[in-house]
């Protein structure tokens, strides 16, 4: 009786040391450390980062370096600048944005004497005068440490459709196809390596945020990344993973669009609609994290169907 106490005691240590206390749920899965992944041969994808979990990928050349993605701070744009020096001292010859985001681009200050900043041409919007302003003013709303060393930076070199890049032995496509997680997306392509490295378009085992998303059209863009042959998908968000990372985030849209369409072709208000789907696709996706977005993932949804219904 008394070591099964005993036993009890040091599992409750063991669940708080763990983080287990303080979660807004107990019963959503812990989010892990940041940590360097080695994705294939002088590419790495830096994930679960401090502040804000976005992921940072980096390629290594001969002739300098390319970074995708620069994260939340400048603080935190310089940790990816020291883990790239671990693997080169040449310099950082392009930045990429995937997309607007200050969790993808609010670090792009850290990278100014690169050769160019690139995005597709709406992110630059975005992120340009009085936009960029307005979206750091909102994430410092969320208090992540570090933010008032941001000066928005945009990309300074744009595309509409496609782009390619050339660096040492990688051949990088940037496509943007069409509007999804926002509208200005860009999906970076290495086919002679089978990889995508999806940005926001897909989280992996996380809600996804969608508030400036179009989920129609998100549906559609990842039918289309799915169609190109690659085997190795690194998210925006969550660990590096495969073709099925691309499916279940595609899945988990489409289940949004018909749980909230149904409800719409009922009749039913936003808060009906929230409290018939919020316990359906929280009971899905019980094991990914972020469940707490679920409600503003279904007032977008509404948003967006409702609008289609009466056009
Ligand atoms: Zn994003």
């Amino acid at each position: 009786m008394v070591s099964a106490r005993i036993k009890i005691a040091a599992w409750a240590v063991l669940w708080i040391l763990a983080g287990g206390v303080g979660l807004a749920n107990a019963d959503e899965p812990m989010a892990a450390e940041p940590r360097t992944v080695r994705v294939l041969d002088n590419i790495y994808t830096i994930v679960h980062g401090n502040g804000i979990d976005s992921n940072t990928t980096f390629l290594v050349t001969d002739e300098g370096a390319i970074v995708i993605d620069t994260r939340v701070t400048p603080g935190e744009a310089r940790k990816v600048l020291d883990e790239i020096r671990k693997h080169t001292d040449k310099p950082v010859k392009y930045a990429i944005n995937t997309h607007f985001h200050g969790d993808h681009t609010f670090g792009n200050q850290v990278f100014r004497e690169s050769a160019a900043i690139i995005a597709h041409k709406n992110a630059r919007s975005a992120l340009s005068g009085s936009n960029g302003l307005d979206h750091l003013n909102f994430f410092k709303t969320f208090n992540i440490p570090g933010l008032d060393e941001v000066k928005v930076t945009p990309p300074n070199l744009v595309y509409e459709d496609r782009m390619e890049l050339y660096l040492g032995p990688f051949h990088l496509q940037l496509i943007h196809l069409g509007r999804g997680h926002t509208d200005g997306d860009t999906a970076i392509y290495i086919k002679e390596l089978r990889t995508i490295i999806a940005g926001d378009l897909v989280f992996n085992k996380k809600i996804p945020y969608v508030s400036s998303g179009y989920i129609d059209e998100w549906i559609d863009s990842l039918s289309k990344l799915e169609d190109l042959d690659a085997e190795i998908i690194v998210p925006g968000h969550g660990d590096v993973g495969d073709k099925p990372i691309l499916i279940r985030m595609k899945h988990y849209l489409i289940e949004l669009r018909n749980y909230v369409t149904a409800e719409l072709a009922k009749g039913s208000s936003l808060q009906q609609t929230r409290d018939a789907v919020r316990p359906v696709l929280r009971e899905k996706y019980r094991d990914w994290l972020n469940l707490d977005w679920i409600d503003a993932n279904i007032e977008r949804a509404y948003l967006e169907f409702s609008v289609k219904k009466k056009t």
